[in-house]
């Protein structure tokens, strides 16, 4: 697929002068993204594709991430820590390996995908032992035992896997399950157990908890606040106020920058409509409405969300140090200050 056909970067005239003129004063030296989906091919059934926002996918490598990074952000000095996609009916094994092996550690990390029935529990040990993976990737899709609305955390994450986890003092990038997400109090029982049952382990909420509209948030992280191992991701957020409430209510040092690219790259934005939220795109997408007439011109969803971190980042007026922190020094840390 051309470049041009799906990715917003400053390739594109339009995209230049919006990083120029709103985001360039505001985006720090050192960007490391978090949160990245990376697969090579091979991984998506042959005939299928992943779904990026409307735009078909085959693959999207370490290479293409390596390519598209300085056209997101010209200039800065780019890092990224990436997983495979979660998706049952992918090529798990082969994500982890290619992400393993391919990940140099030092500009890229890898966290594997984790699947709490796998067999064969000594490879997941060893696997993650090797130091080739900074920590594990869960997802709601990977438990089979119930439908995937009654999920839980703790089915999601099963003793025997934290154990080794927090064994070795790993990052897991937690995708809260269930309809309410970061609402749900079962949810929060669980992640404040989890962190206390574990504290080696560095638990990171997804996108918030996926809290994407102001009420899913407010009030639901007072009793997360506190936790020393728990913290935040703000992938695919566009919201300003939600992340300005998170801003103002948990420490910095506890909110990492990430994105969801590939998807992040394409055009959309996420809005919050009579508290619930849906994506828009230009094209169709199942998560999305679809601007069918063309009402507007797009951005991607990443300037969208760095437009949203800036002005909430004044709004909690954040210092500069905080702000770089959460660009990079935050989750640096986690890595072991390796890059
Ligand atoms: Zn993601």
């Amino acid at each position: 697929m051309k470049h041009e056909e799906w990715r917003e970067t400053v390739l594109q005239e339009r995209n230049r002068r919006i990083f120029a003129e709103e985001l360039d004063g505001f985006v720090p030296g050192r960007v490391f993204d978090a949160h990245v989906h990376v697969f090579d091919p091979g991984v998506v059934p042959a005939g299928e594709s992943f779904d990026c926002a409307g735009h078909p996918l085959a693959s999207y490598t370490l290479d293409d991430l390596a390519a598209d990074l300085p056209a997101v952000y010209p200039g800065r000095e780019t890092g990224a820590l990436c997983f495979g996609l979660p998706d049952p009916r992918y090529d798990f094994q082969r994500n982890n390996q290619y992400l393993g092996d391919h990940c140099d550690r030092r500009r890229f990390f890898a966290l594997r995908l984790a699947d709490p029935d796998e067999a064969d529990r000594e490879a997941v040990r060893r696997d993650l032992a090797s130091g080739r993976f900074a920590g594990i990737k869960p997802y709601p899709d990977y438990v089979r035992t119930k439908p995937l609305a009654e999920v839980e955390v703790d089915d999601m994450l099963p003793a025997w896997l934290m154990e080794i986890v927090n064994d070795l003092g790993l990052l897991v990038t937690l995708h809260l399950p269930r309809p309410g997400r970061l609402a749900d109090p079962l949810n929060r029982a669980q992640v404040i157990r989890l962190c206390r049952r574990y504290p080696r382990a560095k638990i990171v909420l997804a996108h918030i908890g996926r809290a994407y509209y102001l009420r899913a948030v407010v009030g639901n992280l007072d009793e997360l606040k506190e936790l020393p191992n728990l913290w935040y991701d703000l992938a695919m957020l566009n919201h300003r106020e939600v992340i300005e409430y998170l801003f103002r209510t948990v420490p910095a040092e506890k909110v990492l920058y990430g994105t969801d690219i590939p998807l992040a790259l394409a055009p959309g934005k996420s809005v919050e409509i009579n508290h619930q939220y849906s994506y828009v795109t230009p094209v169709p997408w199942k998560l999305a409405i679809c601007d069918a007439t063309h009402r507007v011109r797009f951005t991607s969803f990443l300037y969208e969300e760095l437009r949203a971190i800036r002005d909430a980042a004044a709004g909690a007026k954040l210092s500069t140090a905080a702000v770089e922190a959460v660009f990079h020094g935050n989750v640096v840390r986690l890595l072991g200050g390796a890059c």
